[in-house]
C-alpha cells in the first residue's frame, strides 16, 4: 500500500508515500479510502489529515499508470475525493513541496487546506492537451476565482503557494505556515480546533462567479484562442470554468469528466501524452544503466569564440559554471566576448535579466589565447571551423595538453566523429556535443557516441545537459546525425516539389498550415541559402548518385542568398524579414522547368504536407534500424526541440502512427511512381514495412 495510516491521539493522520512524487496510482487511492474508512470508524478519532511523505503533497497521477487498465480501476480519483469530501469527520491537507493536478484536486476536496509557503501549485492537465478531470475545473475557481483560477489551468505552470495564498478573498488555504518544519504541527492544531465545526465546509458549496459575467468569457476566449495555436485543451478550460459559474455543481462534474475522457481520445492529446514520455526517455540508454558512475564538472572550456562557440560557452555561464574561451587571435577574442555581452545586454534591455546577473555571468568568462590556460578543464568543447584538417589540429593540441580523464567534445554538425577521435589517443574521451543555432536558446543538444566513446563519458554529458536545461538526445555517428539527415530528405522533396510544378510559397504555406513555424523556404532564406548549396557541393562528390533539383543552385548562381543578401526564395524589403513572393524567382523556375521539358502538374496540399514528412519519416526509419538512434521517442524529441514539428503532431514517428503506417506506405509507393522524384529513395524502409507487416507502430 502506498498510504501510511497511523493515529497521533485523536487525530487520524494518512501520509501519501509513493515516491518520487506520491503519485495517486491504485495502490495510492486504495490507501486513501482505507484510511478514511479506518478513521470514520474509529470512535477516538475526531479529525483526520492528509499529507505527502518525501518531495511532495502530490505530484497527480501516477505516470507510471498512464494508459494501463489500472489506471481506469476503481476507485478512481474522483471516487476517492468524494470519500474525502463526505467524511463526517474534518478532513485537513497538509501541503508541502508540490500539489499539483489529481494531487491538488485531492487537497480542494479537504475541508481544510494548510500549505507551507513555497509549495508549487497547479493543474497542468492542459500540458497533457486534457483538462482536469477530477473536480478542478469546478473546485478550483470557487476556491480562488475565475480568473486566476483560468489562468493557472490554461498555462499550466506552477504557482508557488505563499503567492495564491494572498489572492484576495481565496478560500484555498486555510493557513500558510512560517515554514515547512512547522507544517504537521499546525496542521495537528488546526485539526484539533475544528473538532465540532459543523457543518464542514466545502469547496463546492462555495459561489462561483465573475463580475463581467459572460463578456468575460468572451474575452477568455479570445485570449485563449489566440494562444491556443493547434490545441483543443485551453479552450475546452474556458468552457469548463464558464460552466462552474452557470450549473449545479454535480452536473459540472459530469460535463467536466465527460470533456476530459473525449480530450484523452484527441490525436493532440496522444500527442502530448507522448512528447511528456518521450522527453522522459531521451536520456534513458539500454547499455548505459543509471546509476554509471559521472565525472565531475566544475570548468568548462570552449575553443572557437564564433557563432557557436559564445552561444555554447553561455549556457554554461547561465548554469553558474565558469567558462575559459580560446581564440586564435586577439580579435577574434574580441569580437566573441563583445557578442556575449551585447546577448546579455539585449536581455537586460528586455528585463529578462538583471545588471547583476550579467555582471556575474561575464566574470566567470575567462578569455585566452594559451592552450595552457584550459589544460585543467574538466570539459572542453570544440567549436572551430568545420574543415576537418583544423579539427584535427585541434584535438591533437587538446590530447597534448588536457588533463588526464577530461572530456574532449565537438561541436561538428556533418564531420566525422570517429575520425576527430581518431585524432587523439584518448577516443574514449571523445564526444559530440551537437548543439544548435542560437546555442543558448535552442533547447536541443544531439549527444554524438562515437564507436568508442566511454559509457561514463556518454552518462556525464548526459547529466550535464539537464543542468544547463537542454533537452538531449543521443545519436551514433552518421552524416547528419539524427536531425540533418533527416531534414536532408525534407529538403531535397521540397526541390523537385517545385521542379513539379510548385512555387516556394505554395510549399511553405502548405507545411505552415501543417503547423510548422517555417516553410523550407523560408527557413533557407533565414539560415542563408549559400549553406545548403555548399553542403550540396560536398555531397555531390561523396554521393555523385544523389539527385537534387537544380533551382537552388540556380538562385544562389544570381546571389540570392536570402534575407542577408536582401532576396533568396522570396524579395524582401530594406531591413525587413517578411518574405515577399518574388515574380523573377517564380519566372525562373517556369523557364528552368520549360528549359528542361519538364512535365508540371498541380500539386495538392495534402500531397506536398505528406512528401515533406514522410520523406522525413523513411529515413528516421533507417535511422532506427541502423541503431543510429535507439527509439522513434528520441527522433521526435528532436524535432520537436530542434526543428520547430508543430508540438501538436506529437513528432514525425508520432504523426505516421497517428496516420497510419499501412497509409503511410501507400503514399510512398504512390510517390514512387513519381518521374521527376527520387523514385528510390521512397522504398519502404525495411523497418517501416515490418511494423506495417506486423501491424505495429513506431511509437507503441
Ligand atoms: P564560426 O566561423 O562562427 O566560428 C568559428 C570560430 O572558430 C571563429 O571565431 C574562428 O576564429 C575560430 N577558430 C578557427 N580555428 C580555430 C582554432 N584552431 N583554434 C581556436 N579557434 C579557432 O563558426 P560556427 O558557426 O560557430 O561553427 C563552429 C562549429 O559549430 C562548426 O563545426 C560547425 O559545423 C558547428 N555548428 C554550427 C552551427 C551553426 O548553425 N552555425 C550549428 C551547429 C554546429
Amino acid at each position: 500500500m502506498t498510504a501510511q495510516y497511523e493515529v497521533r491521539g485523536n487525530v487520524a493522520v494518512i501520509t501519501l508515500d509513493n515516491p518520487p512524487v506520491n503519485g495517486l496510482g491504485l495502490s495510492t487511492r486504495l490507501g486513501i479510502t482505507r484510511g478514511m474508512a479506518k478513521a470514520l470508524e474509529d470512535p477516538g478519532v475526531t479529525a483526520i489529515v492528509l499529507t505527502g511523505a518525501g518531495r511532495a503533497f502530490s505530484g497527480g497521477a501516477d505516470i507510471k499508470e498512464f494508459g494501463s487498465p489500472k489506471a481506469l480501476q476503481e476507485p478512481n480519483l474522483l471516487d476517492v475525493i468524494a470519500v474525502v469530501e463526505q467524511s463526517t469527520k474534518p478532513v485537513i491537507a497538509a501541503i508541502h513541496s508540490v500539489a499539483m493536478g489529481g494531487g491538488l484536486e485531492l487537497a480542494l476536496g479537504c475541508h481544510y487546506r494548510v500549505t507551507a509557503p513555497g509549495a508549487q501549485i497547479a493543474l497542468p492537465e492542459v500540458k497533457l492537451g486534457l483538462i482536469p478531470g477530477a473536480g478542478g475545473t469546478q473546485r478550483l475557481p470557487r476556491a480562488l476565482g475565475v480568473e486566476m483560477a483560468l489562468n493557472m489551468m490554461v498555462k499550466g505552470d506552477p504557482v508557488k503557494s505563499e503567492v495564491l495564498a494572498q489572492v484576495p478573498g481565496q478560500k484555498l488555504f486555510d493557513k500558510v505556515t512560517t515554514s515547512a518544519d512547522t507544517l504537521m504541527d499546525e496542521a495537528m492544531a488546526l485539526a484539533a480546533a475544528v473538532t465540532d465545526t459543523r457543518p464542514l465546509p466545502k469547496v463546492r458549496d462555495l459561489p462561483c462567479a465573475h463580475p463581467m459575467g459572460d463578456g468575460y468569457f468572451q474575452f477568455a476566449r479570445n485570449t485563449v484562442k489566440a494562444l491556443a495555436k493547434n490545441m483543443p485543451a485551453p479552450l475546452k478550460c474556458v468552457d469548463a470554468v464558464e460552466l462552474a459559474t452557470k450549473v449545479a455543481f454535480d452536473k459540472g462534474l459530469v460535463l467536466e469528466r465527460e470533456t476530459f475522457v473525449n480530450l484523452m481520445a484527441t490525436p493532440e492529446s496522444r500527442a502530448m501524452r507522448h512528447m511528456f514520455m518521450a522527453s522522459r526517455a531521451t536520456n534513458k540508454i539500454a547499455d548505459v544503466p543509471s546509476d554509471t558512475p559521472v565525472r565531475e564538472i566544475k570548468a568548462v572550456a570552449v575553443v572557437g569564440a564564433g557563432t557557436m562557440g559564445g552561444g555554447i560557452s553561455m549556457n554554461f555561464l547561465n548554469a553558474g559554471m565558469p567558462v575559459t574561451i580560446l581564440e586564435t587571435s586577439q580579435e577574434g577574442l574580441d569580437r566573441g566576448l563583445a557578442t556575449i555581452k551585447r546577448n546579455y545586454e539585449a536581455q537586460v534591455k528586455k528585463g529578462k535579466l538583471s545588471e547583476e546577473k550579467l555582471a556575474q555571468r561575464m566574470a566567470l568568462l575567462t578569455p585566452t589565447l594559451a592552450y595552457a590556460d584550459i589544460a585543467q578543464a574538466d570539459l572542453v568543447i570544440e567549436a572551430v571551423y568545420e574543415e576537418l584538417a583544423v579539427k584535427e589540429t585541434v584535438f591533437k593540441t587538446l590530447d597534448s595538453t588536457m588533463k588526464a580523464g577530461a572530456i574532449l567534445a565537438s561541436n561538428t554538425s556533418t564531420l566525422d566523429l570517429n575520425a576527430i577521435a581518431a585524432f587523439t589517443k584518448r577516443p574514449g574521451d571523445v564526444i559530440g556535443m551537437h548543439f544548435f543555432s542560437p546555442a543558448n536558446v535552442m533547447q536541443l543538444l544531439e549527444v554524438v557516441r562515437g564507436a568508442a566513446t566511454h559509457k561514463d563519458v556518454l552518462a556525464t554529458v548526459m547529466a550535464l545537459a539537464k543542468k544547463i536545461k537542454k533537452t538531449a538526445v543521443v545519436s551514433g555517428v552518421c552524416d547528419g546525425f539524427i536531425g540533418n539527415r533527416m531534414i536532408e530528405q525534407y529538403i531535397r522533396q521540397a526541390g523537385f516539389l517545385l521542379d513539379e510544378g510548385c512555387t516556394p510559397a505554395q510549399v511553405d504555406k502548405a507545411i505552415e498550415s501543417f503547423g510548422f513555424a517555417m516553410g523550407p523556404f523560408r527557413m533557407s532564406d533565414l539560415a542563408g541559402n549559400d549553406i545548403g548549396w555548399a553542403i550540396r557541393k560536398r555531397r555531390a562528390v561523396e554521393y555523385p548518385d544523389l539527385r537534387y533539383s537544380k533551382i537552388a543552385d540556380l538562385l544562389c548562381e544570381q546571389g540570392r542568398y536570402g534575407q542577408k543578401t536582401g532576396a533568396g526564395w522570396y524579395d524582401y524589403q530594406a531591413g525587413a524579414r517578411k518574405a515577399i513572393p518574388s515574380p523573377a524567382v517564380d519566372a525562373m523556375i517556369v523557364s528552368y522547368r520549360a528549359d528542361n521539358k519538364l512535365a508540371t502538374r498541380r500539386v495538392s496540399n495534402d500531397e506536398i504536407v505528406q512528401r515533406l514528412v514522410f520523406s522525413m519519416v523513411n529515413e528516421a526509419a533507417h535511422i532506427l534500424e541502423e541503431g543510429i538512434a535507439s527509439k522513434a521517442g528520441d527522433i521526435d524529441m528532436v524535432y520537436l526541440t530542434g526543428y520547430g514539428f508543430p508540438m501538436f503532431r506529437g513528432g514525425p514517428m508520432r504523426y505516421a502512427d497517428e496516420f497510419g503506417l499501412f497509409k503511410v506506405v501507400q503514399q510512398m509507393q504512390r510517390f514512387a511512381k513519381n518521374p521527376l522524384d527520387d523514385q528510390a529513395f521512397w522504398t519502404p524502409a525495411p523497418l517501416l514495412q515490418r511494423l506495417v507487416d506486423e501491424g505495429k507502430t513506431f511509437t507503441g
